[in-house]
């Protein structure tokens, strides 16, 4: 469905307001136009008849007589069965002779006579008579042998004309929306074609996250703004791309860096943890420090492991893995853990669900999902693990009873080094990494990851991961 407000829909507004326009104004044109032409010949009929009376039959009267005049013009033009008016005045105002209709018509103009002239120049006039219709009159002067001169008129009403303009305006209003409306849908049609390249450029776009930056949108060759701006957005990708690539270098080498010197020093604090000379206090201290190296270290690991996922490593190495099994074993491994907590731990899997995964980053994604969950679950909690199908996804689900999330942490718990305020509080063991990492393999996996929780309910994580079979499937589509 278009917008009221996309381009497509106000260029299409403001086509169809400017047609209107022009249509209006061409309509009122024509219709002045014509109206002037019928008029205009409709005058040069009723000269010619006026002429044509003075000349053949006004011209004979000295000799025939005024009787003629009448009879003759009756004989001739018969002028009410034809609508038309006649009639001859001379020149201090007395009939020689008027139609039976003429009576509607106001005296007679002056016309201009000039010394020699037999006869002037049409005068014409328009006259409203009472039943409200306008009529056509034209007089003209006419000089006879004897230089007595008269007028002779002729007139006619203007009905045919505004019937044929009546006409017209049907033609005009009827036409009108036929018109705008195939035009519009023409312009509908055509727009959507001139912005077709927009809209792959807006759907590569989406598909372009931190996984994929060194892909680029599709350049449409139209040597237009379109082409300028997929090729100006690539640029913008291109400079996104080297300055992730950079942080993240530069993440990778500084942990990388910083691994060697705290493996030195936590070998060091072993060993003098071990030296019997310390006092309790001190090997306390010791001790102290030694959990936090190790922290550090859990810190530095999750930060290497995250930026070379990052730096390309969504090229990493994939096989077919079952899900399924993978996460049984792994929750076998990790019911020590559970058990030391007096925490039960449950799973249910679906007998195979195989994605295409790198194997040792997808268990990362289990252990972490479950090690929260039995941390942050209080003693006598249960936890259940199942992994299921669901049409095209294979699901892994983590359920817990314990603690849950406060709905202020939730939209927080996948950044980097968040951790909840009232963990803090508890002093829980912890990095702040391990959801952020969960959430990175399995975007490098095309996957997803949701949480729904409760404070003090529980949480539930969720991951979905492309099934294999139906992603084989649709390659054979594809190539078949
Ligand atoms: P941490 O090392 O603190 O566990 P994570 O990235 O794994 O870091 O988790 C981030 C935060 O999300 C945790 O500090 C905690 O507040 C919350 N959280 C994660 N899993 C659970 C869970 N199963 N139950 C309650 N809160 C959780």
């Amino acid at each position: 469905m278009t917008s009221p407000r996309s381009i497509r829909a106000r260029l299409i507004t403001l086509y169809v307001v400017t047609l209107t326009l022009i249509f209006v104004c061409f309509g009122g044109y024509t219709y002045w136009g014509f109206k002037q032409y019928l008029i205009r010949s409709l005058q040069q009929t009723l000269t010619h008849r006026a002429h044509q009376i003075a000349v053949t039959i006004l011209a004979d009267m000295p000799q025939k007589g005024e009787g003629y005049v009448g009879s003759e013009i009756q004989a001739r033009y018969a002028p009410e069965l034809n609508e038309r008016i006649i009639r001859i005045t001379d020149i201090s105002g007395r009939i020689i002779y008027a139609s039976r209709n003429a009576d509607v018509l106001s005296k007679p103009p002056s016309v201009p006579f000039n010394d020699g002239d037999t006869e002037t120049v049409p005068v014409h006039r328009e006259e409203t008579v009472p039943s409200k219709e306008n009529l056509q009159v034209v007089a003209i002067g006419y000089q006879l042998a004897d230089s007595a001169r008269y007028i002779v008129e002729v007139g006619t009403s203007e009905n045919d004309i505004f019937n044929a303009l009546d006409g017209l305006l049907r033609t005009l209003f009827l036409g009108f929306p036929v018109f705008i409306g195939l035009t519009s849908v023409g312009a509908y049609l055509l727009l959507g074609r001139a912005l077709r390249p927009v809209d792959q450029i807006v759907r590569s776009a989406e598909r372009i996250t931190l996984q994929n930056l060194s892909q680029r949108l599709p350049v449409a060759e139209t040597g237009d703004e379109v082409e300028r701006l997929s090729l100006a957005l690539n640029r913008m990708i291109q400079r996104l791309d080297e300055a992730f690539q950079l942080t993240s270098r530069f993440t990778a080498d500084a942990s990388h860096e910083l691994r060697t010197p705290l493996t030195i020093m936590r070998g060091e604090l072993e060993a003098l943890l071990k030296e019997e000379r310390l006092t309790d206090d001190q090997t306390h201290q010791v001790a102290s420090v030694l959990e936090e190296a190790e922290r550090l270290t859990q810190i530095v690991e999750g930060l290497l492991l995250m930026s070379r996922l990052e730096t390309g490593e969504s090229q990493m190495v994939k096989d077919p893995v079952d899900l399924a099994s993978l996460t049984a074993t792994t929750v076998e491994q990790m019911t020590p853990l559970a058990e030391d907590k007096s925490v039960s731990l449950l799973c249910e899997t679906a007998r195979s669900v195989t994605v295409e995964a790198n194997e040792v980053r997808l268990k990362q994604v289990v252990v972490n999902l479950l090690d929260n969950a039995i941390k942050y679950t209080p003693e006598g909690g249960k936890i259940t693990v199942q992994v299921t199908r669901e049409t095209s996804w294979a699901v892994l689900e983590v359920r817990d009873n314990g603690i849950g999330i406060s709905p202020e942490a939730l939209p927080h718990v996948f950044e980097r080094f968040y951790r909840s305020e009232q963990i803090q509080a508890r002093k829980a063991r912890g990095t702040g990494l391990g959801l952020s990492m969960v959430l990175t393999i399995v975007e490098a996996h095309s996957g997803k990851v949701e949480v729904e929780s409760r404070e003090n309910e529980g949480a539930v994580f969720r991951v979905r991961l492309p099934l294999l079979e139906l992603q084989m499937a649709k390659g054979q589509n594809r190539t078949s």
